[in-house]
């Protein structure tokens, strides 16, 4: 059984006296960079030069440096920068400036596990991965509640690698709530398949594609958006918060026995076959490979996915209906 760790676990020393600079203001760094803060732990961010979160951190009073200015006096270097970026940000401005002893913190164990960043080994490398959006973790730790998390150690060089992980998982409100104790390799691979194949990719392509058909058939667009993406999150806490066969309870009997009739028909053989690949390939490190070399390129096939998915009828409806019910 996984290890779960909560605030009695968990001590705020194993950060006391320690220099904390964390990479990046986005949706991670600003939520980690806040509750860290009003745990009393003193933090520093570091933005580029031309970055217009600088003076959004400023106002909030923290000190921001740019990479440049980044030395070897940080104990903790905490990566809320974007995954694709990590490798070359350590390449370039960590790597000769690390301190010995130094921890590196991961919100995801992407760089560590497909080697992007290789350490040395006089350092900690610990994940500290939020179960949500960075704006969950800050709204959630000021309502005194928190976000789970994972927390696990790659590398432990000081001896208090877990510790120090835990003490952050406390700092931002996660062991509140309850902290998993997890490997660099299980956490990459189950979210990378995740958000691939359910939380995002599948979840995106099962609504356009149900969309698309019902209104091949005639149905009109609006239904066609009311019967599909206005409800998921309805039935998405339906089934978080009873369970699929909790869901199921509280839908009608008509609904219940199309479930019934549409089983093994959606994931079908081949489905589960792509499944399998699917995994296979984030396994063996193929999908890290095509995605930096995306990156490298340019980044053009996702920009190219993404003015797509913008311009998909089913935008245009969901716009009007929300403007008429909201
Ligand atoms: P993000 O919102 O995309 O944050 C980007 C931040 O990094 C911004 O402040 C941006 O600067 C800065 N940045 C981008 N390129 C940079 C560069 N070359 N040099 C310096 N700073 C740069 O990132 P995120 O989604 O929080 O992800 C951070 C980590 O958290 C990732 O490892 C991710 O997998 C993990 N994670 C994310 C979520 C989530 O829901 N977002 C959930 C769990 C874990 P500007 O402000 O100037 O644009
Ligand atoms: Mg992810």
């Amino acid at each position: 059984m996984t290890k779960i760790y909560r605030d009695q676990n968990a001590d705020l020393k194993f950060l006391k006296d320690k220099r904390c600079l964390i990479l990046g203001y986005g949706s991670q760094g600003r939520a980690f960079a806040l509750n860290l803060r009003d745990s009393s732990i003193e933090v520093e961010i570091c933005l580029k030069t031309d970055s217009l979160s600088a003076n959004e951190a400023r106002a909030e009073g923290l000190k921001v440096i740019t990479s440049e200015e980044i030395d070897d006096r940080y104990d903790i270097i905490l990566f809320m920068i974007p995954d694709h970026i990590q490798g070359e940000f350590y390449e370039q401005y960590i790597k000769n400036k690390l301190k010995d002893n130094a921890c590196l913190v991961f919100a995801h164990g992407y760089s560590i596990h497909f080697k992007l960043i290789k350490p040395p080994p006089n350092a900690d490398i610990v994940l500290a991965a939020p179960h949500g959006p960075g704006n969950d973790l800050r709204q959630k730790f000021i309502q005194g509640d928190g976000i789970s998390c994972y927390v696990g150690v790659e590398q432990n060089h000081s001896g208090d690698a877990l510790d120090t992980a835990l003490a952050i998982a406390k700092a931002v409100g996660s062991t509140r709530v309850g902290a998993f104790e997890t490997t660099f390799e299980h956490e990459t691979l189950g979210d990378l398949f995740g958000e691939q194949v359910l939380l995002c990719g599948g979840l995106a392509e099962l609504v356009t594609k149900s969309y698309e058909t019902l209104v091949q058939k005639g149905i009109p667009e609006e239904n066609a958006y009311l019967e599909t993406a206005h409800q998921i999150d309805l039935l998405a806490s339906l089934l978080k918060n009873y369970g699929i066969h909790g869901m199921t309870e509280r839908i009608s009997m008509t609904a219940q026995y199309g479930m019934l009739k549409t089983e093994d028909k959606i994931i079908d053989e081949a489905a589960e076959k792509r499944l399998n690949q699917i995994f296979e390939k984030i396994k063996a490190g193929r999908f890290a490979n095509e995605w930096q070399n995306e990156y490298r390129l340019g980044l053009k096939n996702l920009k190219e996915y993404k003015d797509k998915l913008k311009i998909h009828p089913i935008e245009i409806v969901a716009e009007k209906i929300k403007k008429i019910i909201e």
